[in-house]
């Protein structure tokens, strides 16, 4: 039987996004509310037979300088993460691990400029395997788990194109789920436009539920 991977994006997908870079804040961890369905929907997940559940988040905060965003640092991004988990995991959804990056491109770095804000050169790196939708932590979670790519099933839930994207570079499936920000940056055409095994989903649960139906067809 093959193993079914799942990757979920963090930000705008499990947890609610509003451009707080979380962990730059003092009181972050009252910014941490889980969106609908993610916890029954990551519940779904588990239950599947031979799944795995991680979480795969760019965090470009890290990068950004200046006021409170000096908070955001690679140990706060760490210290978030595993907040996140733990507080899953006490509701009862499991989460098997997680890949964060906080390297951004200088495509990135130029446009952040233009908006006034400041990059830490030391994590501007261009072509960085972990900046989505280029897929270093989904190949790192595989040999993690000791899993070869064609003897598993691969599916990725993100907010964004980017994530969507992804998922078809490693020949999985891409699940669009639709955050405010999915909308604002025309995210839905973008995938729409996609070929590939591609699916929009409303909310996480639907897409837990999208994966559970693929799976139980195989
Ligand atoms: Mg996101």
């Amino acid at each position: 039987m093959k193993r079914c991977f799942i990757f979920s994006d963090r930000d705008g997908t499990i947890n609610k996004d509003e451009n707080y870079y979380l962990g730059s804040d003092p009181e972050w961890r009252a910014q941490v509310e889980f969106l609908p369905g993610v916890v029954e929907g990551i519940k779904t997940i588990n239950a599947l037979l031979q799944s795995f559940f991680y979480i795969l988040t760019n965090q470009s905060g890290v990068a950004l300088t200046g006021g409170q965003l000096d908070n955001l640092n690679l140990e706060r991004m760490h210290e978030v993460n595993k907040f996140i988990i733990s507080e899953l995991i006490r509701m009862g959804a499991q989460v098997d691990g997680y890949y964060a990056c906080p390297y951004v491109d200088s495509n990135y770095a130029t446009a952040a400029a233009q908006k006034g804000q400041v990059v830490d050169t030391q994590f501007i790196v261009d072509g960085h395997a972990d900046i989505k939708p280029a897929t270093g932590m989904i190949e790192k979670a595989l040999a993690a788990a000791q899993a070869v790519k064609g003897d598993s099933e691969i599916f990725v839930i993100g907010d964004r194109a980017n994530d969507v994207q992804m998922a078809l570079n490693i020949g999985g499936t891409g699940i669009l789920v639709q955050s405010p920000k999915t909308k604002e940056l025309g995210d839905v055409e973008k995938v729409q436009a996609m070929s590939g095994k591609v699916f929009i989903a409303s909310d996480f649960l639907t897409a837990a539920n999208y994966i559970k139906k693929s799976f139980n067809l195989k």
